[in-house]
């Protein structure tokens, strides 16, 4: 086996938002790090791939918290990206529009007053089940000290059950008898996987409260702030390897020494961070290695649901550029969408024209997200492409995602007469896309689902039992690009003080 003679202080598996947040912040404390990705592109779900000269994002299409101030525009200044990045403020009167079954549009406004005076605009006499949504969003906000970028002491997940174990639906369904208010109130579920009988009203108001303080597209893709973070750790002496898929661990005394890569490489470090999903974690650093209560926890945890995702090339100047997202629904029970039925299928789209550098008046690109069961993609579940390790899955899976690109177009076409003569190209990914590329199980789109009925269960811990592996990523706190950055202070709150690096994010932002 072929070593590096090097011995780092940190070695993280996977160049994900979390992988490599971890990686900028221990660098920045003078850390040495070496990050492994298997992939021939960095940055997990940021990755972008390019068809008829067109960028399409994979996994990140908008972002929020990135106002002047806001926590991930803070925390992106600290590592010393934000300046660099290219981003397209989404729509201040509507970053998201949720288009009921009837055609009718609703616009989710930024900033608190816009989402209230939008929503009552539309609502006139709900007034008070809009004040009392928002207020309980903003209350739950300010309950998590480190999405505040303040120092979490004595905070708890147990003693806090008002705030973790409160059900989403039935907060909102307790506010108003209004169903379309309702599914207006909760009608950007796709990005967090909204389901009536588990999603915590936490996971809404973290997410929502994020786009309400600054919503943004990535003009050519997300893959930029993979790209700016891999650079600001090269110039703290770090490095980024990629084709390096960590397949196996060598424990001395109890603790991780090294870890081996499919291409049979040894790479020493005296910490191991995961970038991985928590269960593919152990496997690849041994099961023996963890408690049985522990692996038997993590087996029997849910993850969210995985997706089927279009993208269109659209022909020159033939669509307009959308500076919003659309949450289009052909029934208005928003939230049971997540378990839809083969014939009614797609109940829900995310939709959205992607940002270029100067946009203009035209889209060049649309890209449309649906839920999709693994199970529809079980049968070709032995094959496995990427660019990487290309290979076909086959004539009948390419029939499979033509049949489900077309009921797509067709609901495009409702909701945009004449979109199909705008098409350039059609392209499409599925659950096992994402399974292949990010490594979960079954492709899921935003990891372990949280639940309301059992939180302690879903919450993961950055510690195992291995005293020098740690965990990061979107699975610690919550998901998405905000959600994994804060992911990545919790781990490396574990080598950094806590108190010291939320002053130097503060301070450098004063700067
Ligand atoms: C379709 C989709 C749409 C989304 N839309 C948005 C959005 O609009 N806004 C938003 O904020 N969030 C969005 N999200 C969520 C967001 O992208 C994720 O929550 C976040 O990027 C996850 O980051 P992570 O750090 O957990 O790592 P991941 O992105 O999951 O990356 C894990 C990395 O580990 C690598 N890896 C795995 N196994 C190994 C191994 N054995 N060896 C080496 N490397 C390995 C993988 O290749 C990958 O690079 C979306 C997600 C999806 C899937």
């Amino acid at each position: 086996m072929k070593q590096e003679s090097k011995e780092y202080d940190f070695i993280i598996v996977g160049s994900g938002i979390g992988g490599l947040m971890s990686a900028v912040l221990l660098a920045m404390a003078d850390y040495s790090v070496l990050v492994l990705e298997k992939n021939h592109q960095i940055g997990g779900s940021l990755q972008v791939f390019s068809r008829d000269k067109v960028i399409f994002d994979t996994g990140v299409h908008y972002i929020g918290s990135l106002d002047k101030g806001e926590t991930l525009n803070k925390l992106f200044k600290y590592v010393g990206i934000l300046d660099d990045l290219k981003m397209k403020r989404l729509d201040n009167d509507c970053f998201d529009a949720i288009r009921l079954s009837d055609g009718t549009i609703f616009k989710h406004a930024q900033s608190y007053e816009g989402f209230r005076s939008g929503l009552k605009e539309h609502f006139p006499q709900e007034e008070k089940a809009i004040d009392l949504f928002l207020s309980k969003v903003e209350w739950i906000c300010k309950e998590f000290p480190l999405y505040n970028l303040e120092v979490e002491r004595g905070f708890s997940y147990i003693d806090k059950p008002e705030v973790l174990s409160q059900s989403a639906y039935e907060f909102v369904t307790s506010l108003t008898e209004n169903k379309q208010l309702q599914a207006v109130l909760l009608g950007n579920g796709l990005l967090y996987a909204g389901e009536v009988k588990t999603s915590p009203m936490y996971v809404v108001a973290l997410i929502l409260n994020s786009y309400l303080k600054g919503s943004y597209r990535m003009e050519n893709g997300g893959s930029q702030i993979a790209k700016l973070l891999t650079k600001r750790l090269r110039l703290l002496g770090g490095k980024v390897l990629k084709h390096k898929e960590v397949v196996d661990a060598v424990y001395k005394n109890g603790e991780i020494e090294s870890v081996v890569t499919c291409d049979g490489f040894l790479f020493r470090a005296k910490n191991f961070i995961s970038n991985m999903h928590p269960l593919k974690t152990v496997e690849v650093f041994g099961e023996e290695n963890f408690r049985p209560a522990y692996r038997n926890r993590l087996k029997k945890l849910e993850n969210t649901v995985s997706s089927f995702m279009v993208y269109f090339s659209l022909k020159k100047e033939s669509f307009p550029y959308i500076n919003h997202n659309i949450y289009a629904y052909s029934k208005d029970e928003v939230w049971e969408t997540v378990n839809y039925s083969d014939t009614e299928w797609p109940e829900a789209l995310f939709i959205c024209t992607s940002a270029t550098v100067n946009q203009g008046e035209f889209a060049d690109s649309l890209s449309v997200m649906a839920y999709m069961d693994y199970e529809e993609v079980k049968e070709w579940e032995h094959t496995f492409s990427t660019v990487k390790d290309p290979s076909e899955r086959g004539e009948s899976y390419l029939e499979f995602k033509k049949r489900k690109e077309e009921l797509v177009i067709k609901r495009l076409e409702e909701m945009f007469p004449g979109f199909r003569s705008s098409i350039k190209n059609v392209y499409s990914s599925t659950p096992l896309t994402y399974k292949d590329y990010i490594g979960t199980k079954d492709g899921s789109l935003y990891g372990i689902k949280k639940d309301y009925n059992q939180i302690m269960q879903s919450k993961i811990n950055t510690r195992t039992r291995v005293p020098n592996l740690f965990l990061t990523g979107q699975n610690l706190v919550f998901h998405g690009i905000l959600g994994a950055s804060i992911g990545a202070m919790v781990n490396v709150f574990c080598f950094i003080d806590d108190n010291e690096l939320i002053n130097k994010i503060k301070t450098v932002y004063e700067k």
